[in-house]
């Protein structure tokens, strides 16, 4: 099996690490989990889309540009390894849109794919509640029948970016006497409808990252139900035929999670290298020692070994086959722990830059664990 990037894969790549030099926001933007941030985002997303860039594997029709599989995870890399913003429309790009695609009306694609693309309309998850986590077939909050659509009640919680989001997504129980799995219904709700109360949840920083939702007798049409009702379930994890794999949401998402480690991962190398060329200790680079070198060459090889990784669970997604699940497994292993490495050769290198600094409350984290420790208060976590 040939797992090189063809030309075309390559010639993409090249465009898409051109259009984030020239184009990516410097300085980098405030905190999404902020209102202005968000905001921000939202821009940034908006110059994603202008650029046919916001949705890549998409059909043009809706704000895509027809990419392959492979050349949507070569975009995922390169984007993570820019060190691009986050992407505040994630979640209905990554696990929305691919069940409407499998289950959506063709109203329901036209009306919900495009404004997702240019982060119009930014949705957010709401699966979890306080007793179904791990468990989520253990979902308790109700969709109830009611004339022309249903009626929502119940709480979710840990629904990221739900503090500044428009809409959610998210499984009801409509049939409580069903066996767990089933009696399940897939559907998607206004955040601002009459009944939903959103209350923010701090993050370690103090900012808004997640919420809890409180759903009060909430009306949903019928157009917002995906799939069919009481079949929820087996909306979001197959597809309706012998396609069924091709369309599990949660293997698109582990596969970007992998590529967008394998980018990050990438993008700390070269910076951790450019550091080894020009920080001198004892009278040259210290990237002229063996140790640093080798820990960096080592680095590279784990990158380099997981990017075939990456390529051939993409064909097996794509061809459907068999070994798909564990093909994605082992990528999604791969790359994280070949970031892993880099991020502590980072922080051993350069001390304040590692994967980490990727994500904000992680660095607000650190900076409180560094603070106890030089006040010697390190007990506190033991
Ligand atoms: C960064 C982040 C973002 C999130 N975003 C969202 C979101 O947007 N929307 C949303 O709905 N939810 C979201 N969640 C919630 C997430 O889906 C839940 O945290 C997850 O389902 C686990 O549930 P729990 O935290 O209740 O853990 P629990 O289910 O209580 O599990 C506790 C521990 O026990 C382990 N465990 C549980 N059952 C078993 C078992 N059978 N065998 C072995 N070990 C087991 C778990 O692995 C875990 O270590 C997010 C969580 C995180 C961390």
């Amino acid at each position: 099996m040939n797992l090189d990037p063809d030309p075309q894969t390559e010639a993409f790549r090249a465009e898409v690490r051109g259009w984030l030099t020239a184009r990516g926001p410097d300085p980098p933007l405030p905190s999404v989990h902020t209102a202005e941030g968000f905001a921000a985002h939202r821009e940034w997303e908006r110059t994603l889309a202008g650029a046919g860039l916001a949705a890549v594997s998409w059909p043009e029709r809706y704000g895509g540009r027809d990419a392959t599989l492979a050349q949507w995870l070569v975009f995922e890399e390169e984007y993570y390894r820019a060190a691009a913003p986050v992407r505040v429309g994630q979640n209905g790009l990554f696990l929305l849109a691919p069940t409407l695609f499998a289950h959506g009306t063709a109203e329901q694609q036209d009306r919900i794919l495009p404004p997702m693309a240019t982060a119009e309309q930014v949705r957010a998850q709401a699966w979890s509640e306080p007793g179904a986590g791990s468990d989520l077939a253990a979902i308790r909050s109700a969709a109830v029948r009611t004339d022309g659509g249903w009626r929502l009640s119940g709480q979710k919680t840990w629904s990221i970016r739900a503090a500044f989001a428009d809409r959610a997504f998210g499984l009801f129980r409509s049939d409580p006497h069903a066996e767990r799995h089933r009696g399940l219904t897939y559907l998607m709700f206004d955040l601002r409808a009459p009944g939903v109360t959103v209350r923010p949840i701090a993050q370690l920083d103090g900012e808004p990252g997640f919420a809890e939702i409180f759903l009060d007798d909430v009306f949903v049409p019928d157009a917002d139900v995906i799939g069919a009702p009481g079949e929820g379930w087996e909306a979001l994890t197959t597809g309706p035929d012998a396609a069924a794999a091709v369309s599990r949401a949660m293997d698109y998402g582990t596969l970007a999670s992998a590529a967008l480690l394998l980018g990050a991962g990438r993008g700390l190398l070269e910076a951790s290298t450019q550091h080894a060329k020009t920080r001198e200790q004892f009278g040259r680079p210290v990237g002229a020692f063996q140790a640093v070198k080798h820990a960096l060459a080592d680095v590279l090889i784990g990158l380099e070994f997981a990017r075939p990784l990456l390529y051939a669970a993409a064909i097996a997604l794509g061809g459907n086959t068999p070994t798909t699940a564990r093909d994605i497994s082992a990528a999604r292993v791969a790359c994280a722990e070949a970031a892993r490495r880099e991020s502590d050769i980072s922080l051993w290198l350069v001390k304040v830059r590692s994967l980490s600094s990727t994500w904000g409350s992680q660095v607000a984290h650190r900076a409180v664990v560094l603070a106890a420790l030089t006040q010697d208060r390190a007990g506190a976590w033991s």
